[in-house]
């Protein structure tokens, strides 16, 4: 079977992002960007579906601009086996990209589809959602345990206060949690591998969506600066200033 698997390009985690001075966005400018965590456990979750002999091709899709092909040639390192990028430098939001995610899932009739649960620059938490309620697939939110077996899947997802179990049917969308695998590290041999595996691109026009934005960021700020805390010498004193200066007890 065959499994599309959504990567996105984000700022790496490592890096602490700055606001534009004029509050419109993230500074983007000379920051290094990787492949969405999550995104990294989506690849590698494949790529053991395949060992299992389970999945016979993964493809790996993003939506971006050129630069997300990047992203693409990494998932090509640890084991996809073919890339597709949706091309544009639109400002995308998780409908749009849902919606050209539908465009390829379409194109391609995978059985499965893993989403990261979360991109860690938007922090949606909506673009696998979507794209089950415009496929009509099931849908696998959070999963931290996969197992498919012949045309269905169950898949433990944390929900709060515990996990659950579901069964589902094929075709299916899952999205992952932190705790579903540990990805591996591309070698350097697969990193040149992947420099010459197929990676199609489309526009949004040629898979007939309109990207355009519906929502409108109006500012974006960093939090308000913690105040330096003070080191004090004794319980007595620690008593005393919550007593007198906090007045919290
Ligand atoms: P979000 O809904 O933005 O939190 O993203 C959840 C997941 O949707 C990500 O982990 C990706 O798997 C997928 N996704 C979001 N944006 C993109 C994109 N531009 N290209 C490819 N996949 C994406």
């Amino acid at each position: 079977m065959k499994i599309l698997v959504a990567v996105k390009r984000v700022v790496d985690y490592n890096v602490k992002v700055r606001p534009k001075s004029d509050g419109s966005g993230v500074d983007l400018a000379n920051v290094k960007m990787a492949i969405n965590p999550f995104c990294e456990i989506a690849v590698e979750e494949a790529i053991r579906l395949k060992e299992k002999g389970i999945a016979t091709e993964i493809v790996a899709v993003s939506v971006g601009d050129k630069s997300s092909q990047e992203q693409i040639r990494t998932a090509l390192a640890l084991g996809a086996d073919r890339g597709i990028l949706v091309e544009t430098s639109e400002e995308l939001q998780p409908l749009a990209i849902a919606k050209l995610l539908k465009a390829v899932v379409d194109k391609e009739q995978p059985q499965i589809v893993i989403l990261g649960k979360q991109s860690i620059d938007g922090d949606n938490n909506q673009t696998g959602q979507m794209l089950a309620a415009l496929t009509g697939y099931a849908q696998g939110t959070f999963a931290s345990q996969i197992t498919v077996e012949g045309d269905s899947a169950s898949v433990i997802r944390e929900v709060d206060g515990g996990l659950q179990t579901l069964t589902l049917k094929l075709p299916l969308i899952l999205t992952t949690d932190l705790r579903l695998n540990e990805p591996r590290y591309a070698s350097l041999p697969n990193i040149m591998k992947a420099k010459k595996k197929q990676l199609d691109t489309f526009t949004p026009a040629e898979l007939g969506v309109d990207a355009a934005p519906r929502v409108k960021t109006i500012k974006v700020e960093p939090p308000a600066e913690r105040k330096a805390g003070i080191k004090v010498a004794t319980v007595a004193d620690l008593v005393e200033k919550l007593k007198n200066e906090a007045k919290v007890i």
